[in-house]
């Protein structure tokens, strides 16, 4: 296969591409789950002879939707959104085509350049302060994780890179109960381990108490422990908790420590300022991240990190032997020092075509419609009989629940399996209970009012 024939063949899965959104609809939104369905259909050795790009693309045809559980349907309420508007779609074949590797500047200073820029643009749109700076990574697993290795470096005097862990005293981090297991792991891979994660209790509103906040470093402290930094959760994944920003950064800027939030999912509904009283205090922290892959419509992956001061994240990651040295130029912005790979993909791109391509104003407006129809949605559903709504909207998010958790599986795998929705479920508050989160980026009101069609249908 030559260029020639890539020219050929990315007309033809255009083509595919294009009759396969336009045909999601009519398809069942979760895959079928049947273990070994897929793999079946595979070869079991690699090929010693070339074969053709049409049985390739054919089998890809046959056996490729077969498989897939379909992100991109009008009526996925399932997890959180992953969304891929079509604008950042064709960016991202553009990118595909160039196969830049930005790893520093002077790799492809266009990849560097318009990251400084886009996420200038993101931090503007969420309404966060001109001296935060920040970067591009590929998950919110990655900024939490470089966010957390960074505060252990500093509560350590940066002596934890060279000299290790096993003689360095006990370090400890906060966050609320409600916080992604994202953090866990990040407690986890910094060495910092799990049980030195702190878990504060939550308040009614399912927030992390402050004053517990203030008791917990404090007797930490008296008994020699050493406190190195607060995750703070904006929108958790559970239920869509969001800790008192504000109230919780004043404990940690009395203590002297760094806060890092989470605001994966919800950060992308700051582009509204009505909501930003949500995460009202934001600005006080030293790190933000949030998903533009998730909410906004920026394919998979994309994860911005925004920074008050990224030099403590650089002198924690950075790393430059002679071979990636940029000669003869003025300090560049090398962002593989800001986060754990040193390849690094052109997500710029995406981002830049999205949001020129929609203009702010339109993404809102499909952010704030989610917002609506989740609650129309919510309103209706409580209506039903025995269902029992176990946590109202958070922005676009809610749970419900029948009596008992029997019944309530019972009915959550009959609508998976109906497949004209789907759901995911969490525990809360030691219950089963079922997700309903409204952020796909071409859904329309219909798709959504169509939960309430299937759950009444299925409870019969
Ligand atoms: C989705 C999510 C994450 C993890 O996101 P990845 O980008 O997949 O690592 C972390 N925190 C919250 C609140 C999330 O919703």
């Amino acid at each position: 296969m030559d260029h020639d024939d890539l020219h050929k063949w990315s007309k033809r899965a255009a083509d595919w591409a294009h009759a396969y959104h336009k045909g999601l609809c009519d398809q069942p939104v979760r895959a079928p789950l049947v273990r070994g369905a897929i793999a079946d259909q595979l070869q079991k050795s690699p090929p010693e002879k070339a074969e053709t790009i049409e049985k390739v693309f054919a089998d890809f045809e046959s056996i490729v939707p077969g498989g897939l559980t379909h992100w991109q349907h009008p009526r996925f309420f399932a997890y959180f959104p992953a969304n891929a508007a079509p604008a950042s779609m064709l960016a991202e074949q553009l990118a595909n085509a160039i196969a830049a590797q930005g790893m520093i500047w002077q790799t492809s200073p266009v990849a560097t350049e318009m990251e400084e820029v886009v996420v200038d643009w993101l931090r503007q749109a969420l309404g966060l302060p001109d001296d935060f700076t920040g970067t591009i990574h590929d998950t919110a697993t990655t900024a939490t994780l470089c966010a957390v290795l960074t505060m252990r470096e500093a509560a350590l005097d940066w002596q934890g890179l060279t000299k290790g862990m096993s003689g360095a005293p006990r370090i400890t981090v906060y966050c609320s109960a409600e916080t992604h297991s994202s953090v866990d792991k990040a407690a986890r891979l910094s060495g910092i381990g799990q049980d030195n994660l702190i878990k504060m209790p939550t308040d009614e509103n399912h927030g992390m108490r402050p004053d517990a906040l203030a008791k917990a470093i404090a007797d930490d402290r008296a008994a020699g422990a050493v406190p190195a930094g607060v995750v703070l959760c904006a929108g958790g994944t559970s239920i869509g908790a969001f800790d008192g920003i504000r109230e919780c950064i004043q404990v940690a800027k009395d203590a002297g420590l760094p806060v890092h939030v989470d605001a994966a999912w919800a950060g992308s509904a700051m582009i509204c300022p009505e909501y930003r009283e949500l995460w009202d205090g934001a600005e006080g922290a030293d790190s933000v991240v949030f998903n533009p892959h998730k909410w906004l419509g920026a394919q998979f992956d994309c994860s911005v990190q925004f920074l008050r001061d990224p030099n403590p994240q650089i002198r924690t990651l950075g790393l430059r032997p002679v071979f990636l040295e940029t000669l003869n130029s003025d300090e560049p912005t090398n962002f593989n020092e800001w986060t754990i790979p040193l390849g690094r993909r052109f997500r710029a791109l995406k981002l830049w075509f999205l949001v020129r391509i929609h203009g702010l104003e339109d993404l809102r407006l499909r952010i704030r419609n989610h917002v609506t129809w989740a609650q129309e949605l919510c309103a209706k559903i409580r209506t039903i009989e025995c269902v029992e709504i176990t946590t109202k909207p958070s922005l676009s998010l809610f749970t419900f629940a029948l009596q008992s958790d029997d019944e309530t599986e019972a009915l959550f795998n009959r609508i998976n399996d109906d497949g004209r929705i789907y759901l995911t479920q969490t525990r809360h508050e030691g219950r089963f209970v079922i997700r309903v989160q409204v952020g796909q980026f071409d859904c329309t009101r219909n798709d959504v009012m169509m939960v309430e069609t299937v759950v009444r249908e299925l409870m019969q």
